[in-house]
C-alpha cells in the first residue's frame, strides 16, 4: 500500500487519529480512517483497505511530540521566566520550567531555537502540570511564526527515529 501523505502539504508525517463520533466508528468498519497532518494540523480521512487498527493510544492527542531542547522565554501574568521546550508538536509542547504555573494558565512563549529566528507563541495554555513541566498547547500563533513552527518540527521529524507502526 502507498505510504500516506497529507492531500494538502505533501508530508509524510501523518498519524491515524482517535475516530471521531458514530460516523467515524462506522466508517472504520469500511477502512476509512482518520488520520492527521503532523505539520499542516489538517484532519482527513483516507481508505485504507484490509488494515485494521487495534486501538492502543493511551492519550488522545492527536499530534506526536519530538523531544528536543529548545530554550524558552515565558511571560504570564506580568511575570517572566526561563524554560526549556523538551517536546514539540505544532500544536504544543512540554515546558520545563522552574516557575510553578498552574494549570489553565495564559502564556506568551519565545522559543529560541539554536541558529534560528526565534518563534513567538502569542497564547499558549497550560494544560497539565507534572513536577517541573508544563503541558502546554499553542493557542495562537501568528503565519509567519507558525511557518516557523511547522519547519522546525518537520526538520525534528525528519532527524527524529523512524515511528513506530501507526497502533
Ligand atoms: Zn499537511
Amino acid at each position: 500500500m502507498d505510504p500516506l501523505t497529507c492531500p494538502k502539504c505533501r508530508s509524510q508525517f501523518v498519524r491515524r487519529v482517535g475516530r471521531d463520533g458514530a460516523v467515524e466508528r462506522l466508517l472504520s468498519v469500511a477502512y476509512v480512517y482518520p488520520f492527521r497532518c503532523q505539520i499542516c494540523e489538517l484532519r482527513f480521512k483516507r481508505l485504507r483497505w484490509g488494515e485494521r487498527y487495534v486501538r492502543v493510544e493511551l492519550d488522545r492527542r492527536d499530534f506526536t511530540r519530538v523531544p528536543t531542547a529548545i530554550w524558552a522565554a515565558v511571560v504570564w501574568q506580568g511575570r517572566q521566566s526561563q524554560g526549556t521546550v523538551r517536546d514539540l508538536s505544532v500544536a504544543g509542547c512540554w515546558l520545563e520550567i522552574d516557575a510553578p504555573i498552574p494549570v489553565g494558565e495564559l502564556l506568551r512563549l519565545t522559543l529560541e531555537p539554536e541558529d534560528e529566528a526565534p518563534i513567538h507563541v502569542e497564547v499558549a495554555e497550560v494544560r497539565s502540570v507534572q513536577g517541573g513541566r508544563a503541558g502546554v498547547r499553542f493557542v495562537r500563533v501568528e503565519p509567519v511564526h507558525r511557518e516557523r513552527l511547522c519547519q522546525t518540527v518537520a526538520d525534528l521529524l525528519t532527524a527524529a527515529p523512524p515511528a513506530s507502526p501507526p497502533g
